[in-house]
Order: C-alpha cells, then sequence, then structure tokens
C-alpha cells in the first residue's frame, strides 16, 4: 500500500510519535515516499451522493448492496463494504442508511476498513494515535458537526450493534471523525471536488511552517512526497499543514483548532518571519517595522520597534486584525472596496503583511475573473498594469516563505507571467511599446515560464500541477514563437 525509498528510515520518538527521518542525503525532487490512500471520503457536510469508488458526483446506487452510491463509470466497490451489505452482518439494516446521512459516508468507510481482516492492519497506526476527548468536546468547531452530521445519525442507524467488536460508543466514533479530520490532505476528484484523503504513513509527518517536503496528489488520489530541499541523514521529514501565506498568529490559531498543535518551528520563533515581516506593523513613532516578541515557547507578546522601542500591545494589534478581518468579510468581492482597504490600511501595516497579502491576492484574483469573462469594457490597461504589479508584490514573500522547490512560488509566477503577457501584447498593440521594449519584455516572461515549469517538473502528469505545467508550456511556446517574429 506504500513504498518506502531507501533514502528514509522509520523512526520514534516522545515529542514526535512515529515519524520519518532521512537515512542518506537527499536532493530536491527525489522520491521520499509513494502512497495510496487508506481511505478517501468526502467532507461531512456533502450532501451530493458520490460515487463510492471513484468519488464523482453519484446518482444510482450499487445494484448489489443497495446502499453505496456509484457512478456512470464505476460498476462496482470495495469487495467487503458491498458484502457486507449484501450478506454480511450489515444485511438487516435499513438500505437508505447512507442516502438519508450521506455525512457518515467517511467514517462508515473507516469503519468498515476496521472490520474486514485484510485492512485492519492498515488502519492500526492511525488508530494506535490516542485522541484525548476533553481537548476537543467543549472546544470551538468540530465537535457540534461530527456529533450532528455522523455520529448520532450512525447510532440511530444501528450499525454499531453489527459491528459489536468494535465497541463503538459515541465517544468512539468522535475520536474516530477527529482522527479523520485531523489527519486528511485535501485531495480532488476528477469532476473537482475536494475531498479528504486519509494516508497512513502521510499522517505521521510532523508539522513545521517552513516543510522540507513537497505533497503531491495526482486523479487518482495517490500520494508522493518528495524532497523541497536537500536533505542530510537524519532530517526529519516534515510536512506543512498550514497555508504559507498566513501570518504566525493566524497559524498558530489554525494548527490550535485543527490539531491542537502549539507550533514552534523556526519560523514561528522568528519575528520577523523569514525576513518577510508577514505579521509586522508600522512603527507609531518612527519610519520603522514593529515586530511582535515571541517567547522561546513560541507564545507571542507585544508588539516593538527595534529602532525607537515604542510599543504597540497586543490587544491594539489584535483589535487592527479584527477591524481588516471582518472589513476583509463584509467586502463580498468588491474591487473597490478592496483597494479603499488597502488604502485605509495600508499605511499602518508592512507592505508584506498577511492581511494586505489576503487583500492584494483577492483583487488580483477578481483582475484576472474579469479579464478571462472580458467583461471589462475594454480591456483597460490601467487594471492590467495593476494586476502585474499585485502578483510581482507576492512573488518575493511566496518565494522567501517556502524555499526549495514550491508549487506555491510556481503558481504566484503563473499568474505573473498571464498578467505581463496580456499587459505587454495591449500595450504593443496599441503602440504604447516599442517593438523593442516589447521583447525585452517577452524575454521576462520566457524566463518566468521556464521557472515555473521547473518547479513543477517533479509532479504528476495528471495533476492540477501536471496540467498547469501543460498550461505554462503552451504559454512558453507562445512567446517564443513571438520572440522569433519580433526579434532576440
Ligand atoms: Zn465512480
Ligand atoms: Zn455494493
Ligand atoms: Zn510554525
Ligand atoms: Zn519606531
Amino acid at each position: 500500500m506504500q513504498e518506502f525509498g531507501e533514502n528514509i528510515q522509520h523512526a520514534h520518538d516522545e515529542k514526535l510519535g512515529r515519524h520519518l527521518v532521512a537515512s542518506i542525503a537527499i536532493e530536491p525532487g527525489d522520491t521520499i515516499l509513494e502512497e495510496r490512500p487508506l481511505l478517501v471520503a468526502p467532507h461531512w457536510e456533502c450532501h451530493q451522493l458520490k460515487c463510492a469508488q471513484c468519488l464523482q458526483e453519484s446518482y444510482v446506487i450499487c445494484r448489489r448492496c443497495q446502499v453505496f452510491p456509484l457512478c456512470m463509470d464505476c460498476n462496482q466497490h470495495d469487495e467487503f463494504e458491498c458484502e457486507f451489505f449484501t450478506s454480511g452482518a450489515g444485511k438487516a439494516l435499513c438500505k437508505d442508511i447512507l442516502v438519508k446521512n450521506f455525512g457518515i459516508c467517511g467514517l462508515l468507510k473507516l469503519l468498515l476498513l476496521l472490520e474486514n481482516p485484510r485492512t485492519k492492519g492498515d488502519c492500526q497506526m492511525l488508530i494506535d494515535v490516542p485522541i484525548n476527548l476533553s481537548d476537543y468536546r467543549d472546544g470551538e468547531g468540530m465537535w457540534q458537526e461530527h456529533e450532528e452530521l455522523v455520529v448520532r445519525p450512525l447510532m440511530e442507524s444501528g450499525l454499531a450493534d453489527v459491528l459489536p467488536t468494535q465497541e463503538l460508543t459515541s465517544d468512539a466514533l468522535h475520536a474516530h471523525c477527529i482522527r479523520i479530520d485531523s489527519n486528511s490532505f485535501e485531495v480532488t476528484a476528477k469532476d473537482g471536488d475536494t475531498l479528504k484523503g486519509i494516508f497512513v504513513w502521510g499522517a505521521t509527518l510532523p508539522h513545521h511552517c517552513v516543510p522540507n517536503t513537497v505533497v503531491a496528489l495526482d486523479e487518482q488520489f495517490n500520494m508522493k512526497l518528495y524532497a523541497a530541499v536537500p536533505l542530510q541523514p537524519g532530517d526529519i521529514i516534515y510536512n506543512s499543514y498550514t497555508n504559507p501565506l498566513m501570518g504566525t498568529s493566524q497559524r498558530q490559531h489554525q494548527l490550535r483548532l485543527s490539531r491542537r498543535l502549539e507550533c514552534i518551528c523556526s519560523r514561528c520563533l522568528d519575528p520577523t518571519e523569514m525576513g518577510t515581516h508577514m505579521s509586522s506593523l508600522k512603527c507609531k513613532e518612527c519610519p520603522g517595522f514593529s515586530v511582535c516578541e515571541i517567547d522561546s515557547n513560541g507564545k507571542l507578546g507585544d508588539w516593538r520597534c527595534p529602532d525607537c522601542r515604542a510599543l504597540l500591545t497586543a490587544a491594539e494589534v489584535h483589535e487592527l486584525q479584527a477591524a481588516v478581518g471582518s472589513a476583509l468579510v463584509d467586502a463580498m468581492g468588491d474591487l473597490q472596496v478592496y483597494e479603499a482597504l488597502l488604502t485605509q490600511y495600508g499605511p499602518l501595516l508592512h507592505p508584506n503583511h498577511f492581511m494586505l497579502l489576503d487583500i492584494k491576492q483577492n483583487i488580483a484574483s477578481i483582475l484576472r475573473a474579469a479579464a478571462l469573462m472580458n467583461s471589462m469594457d475594454q480591456p483597460c490597461k490601467k487594471l492590467l498594469a495593476r494586476r502585474v504589479e499585485l502578483c510581482s508584490d507576492l512573488l518575493p514573500v511566496c518565494r522567501a516563505v517556502v524555499p526549495g522547490i514550491s508549487k506555491l512560488y510556481a503558481i504566484g509566477l503563473f499568474e505573473y507571467l498571464l498578467a505581463l503577457v496580456e499587459l505587454v501584447e495591449l500595450q504593443f498593440a496599441e503602440s504604447d511599446l516599442s517593438k523593442k521594449e516589447y521583447v525585452a519584455h517577452l524575454r521576462t516572461a520566457s524566463l518566468v515560464a521556464t521557472e515555473a515549469m521547473d518547479l513543477l517538473r517533479f509532479e504528476p502528469e495528471n495533476s492540477a500541477e501536471g496540467y498547469l505545467a501543460d498550461r505554462i508550456s503552451m504559454e512558453l511556446e507562445r512567446i517564443e514563437s513571438d520572440l522569433k517574429k519580433y526579434g532576440r
């Protein structure tokens, strides 16, 4: 079910539990681990039936077991699953157990994997990790959702009674739901919907906000883990479970919520966040920037200017962040509102502050969608130039927070490339650019495309990133042919 390269080995310690370390020097791009998912499940709140085999939308039910949905392309699903409801212990249960509550699908599949003697062993590593339910029971977020969408309907379905060896109490089911949530990778079905993929070894990778690996997932939900940077023997293999464009306070909040994890990685302890200043604010007293004071346990304190020592209290900063956060929600995709937010809050924050980056990404994507739909009356050069500017602002940050081979940076380069080519083509067509200037821009575009493709070269062909690489390669061909036409 999984294949280890000879370049890694298992390790175990008190703090990280089971994990993987490099056994020899590993080069960027080298494959570390290839793994089939133990389980692919729809989100709990998914109401659309999904095929039990390929997880695409489904409108028919397996004729044999009459319980699991299938799609037009699949005529069967896992033999044990099907058999369980056809002639096994689940035979007497109500057939519309899934149709009535599709939210239970992921957990039902896990319970059947645990019941199946052939797959029980594969699940064990996942199940062995203890879950402290009291950490979750009254906390924010998922408990209530699990209770309503999964645990209660499953208890009421009578399934627990036909799986007596698993001793399925409501708490045991909650623990399974938490295991599924906290170990899942986002995978994408062929129809574009996102799902939760559980990988036994993938789940053991500890978190680091600056991961040393890249996770690649193809359309069949296979995972390939490869090195992002050179690794030395003994290096721990890390993955990141947060968005690298979030600031430290946001990442820590998310890690606490989803994994009950207090991150003290090098980025979390670095007030400048790898020199990006993604959480720094403008000093009130001097032209410098205030950075957050962080203790050795990763606890965030007040903000202080290193130049003039002026203080910004944590409470003031939180208030400001909350104000921007709610303004972002209220903006609801309105371009003018986002631009106004930049004008209002830009002077208070470092230009790379994560909230400004968030606003800028919103503007860039509105401008991109507008260009795609040709909804600007005439493609306005000013807006195209604005998009180029925003995309290029994001690039140095993307480069800094994910060193080495980085999909984030590749995508950033692609967005910049599209914006730049669109702008200079129009400028050239309208004679705003001389042939020489146009050619110079095309050369830049060609370099950008080449760099982006280079970063995506280890991605599987049949993955979103693989398709992106094809797209960039087409763009590069077009640029090269224009370069030929207008002189090199
Ligand atoms: Zn199917
Ligand atoms: Zn069936
Ligand atoms: Zn961290
Ligand atoms: Zn200052």
